[in-house]
């Protein structure tokens, strides 16, 4: 789904707080009317404010006013009910739920897109952050720093390590930084993607498009596990050189991360992919190393 899709959508979810806020005043409002001290007091009340408004501002109608909202008041206070429990009750007090202040996106409005972005990212855990990271390696916390400032400079990442190393922990932690900029990102291993590929080859042109511009147009896209995927002869190296290659001219990340040494990765696919992975002009390297964490000391 594009960015200009997502937005009307939570424009939309927005709107329907703002709905539900109001329908809950109004029926608060309806059940008061059933009580017919209130029911009179209130249309009296509404027929003299209409009058101040229409520019009856004499000292008997300014008087009458301030009466009847005081007995309207006591009145309620007998009930037990607050004046403020009548008004709607909005999620976002900027803006009362209408996503705009002044013409100007309201914060809510970004907060829900970035929720949104979250849920389509299939980014699966939300925990794996820089802030909540354990490294202690030295090495590997410089490591982190690197990867943070790619991140934030809009550089690809291409993180190697062997099993164990926490490359899942750092990638994910990547995609949560970008959800957090609000970034579009979609979060696939590799084996997952090569499947995806594979289904484009034997779609029909149409559909092929569909599933190569899923993978092409997000802002980020996630790698994690290169090398596992199934090879199917060409197929996968082909699909996947010219997504990197579409990826890198319309600017945009792609994080990999791999068990591969580079020299595996020279091996396994072929030149043009190899030097596109690898350009540091584009890209930065980042090698995690360590005993496999997985396993007790
Ligand atoms: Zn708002």
């Amino acid at each position: 789904m594009n960015k200009q899709k997502l937005v009307e959508i939570a424009q939309r979810n927005i709107e329907m707080r703002r709905i539900q806020a109001e329908d809950v005043a109004r029926r608060a409002q309806e059940h008061l009317m059933e009580n017919s001290t209130f029911a009179t007091l209130e249309r009296q009340l509404r027929r003299v404010q209409v009058q101040y408004a229409m520019g009856d501002h004499s000292d008997q109608t300014a008087q009458k006013l301030a009466e009847l909202k005081e007995q309207r008041k006591q009145l309620l206070a007998q009930l037990g009910i607050q004046e403020g429990q009548l008004a709607p009750h909005y999620h976002c007090s900027k803006c009362d739920d209408t996503g705009y202040v002044n013409g100007q996106a309201c914060s809510c409005l970004a907060d829900e897109v970035r929720k949104m972005l979250i849920k389509q990212s299939n980014v699966a855990n939300s925990a794996y952050t820089f802030e909540n990271s354990t490294e202690t390696d030295k090495h590997n916390l410089g490591m982190y720093n690197l990867a943070k400032t790619a991140c934030q400079e809009g550089k690809n990442i291409l993180l190697v390590g062997q099993t164990g190393t926490g490359k899942t922990y750092l990638i994910t932690a990547c995609a949560n930084l970008a959800l957090a900029s609000g970034k579009s990102v979609l979060f696939t291993t590799a084996y997952n993607l090569s499947n995806s590929f594979l289904q484009a080859h034997i779609s029909e042109l149409e559909t092929r498009q569909a599933i190569l511009d899923s993978i092409t147009e997000v802002d980020v896209l996630v790698i994690d596990d290169l090398g596992t995927e199934k090879s199917y002869k060409t197929v996968t190296g082909d699909y996947l050189f010219a997504v990197i290659n579409e990826r890198i001219a319309q600017n945009k990340q792609t994080f990999i991360s791999t068990n591969l040494s580079l020299q595996q990765i020279r091996d396994k696919y072929d030149e043009r992919l190899f030097s596109r992975l690898v350009d540091q002009k584009i890209t930065k390297v980042i090698k995690l190393v360590g005993a496999d964490k997985r396993v007790d000391k």
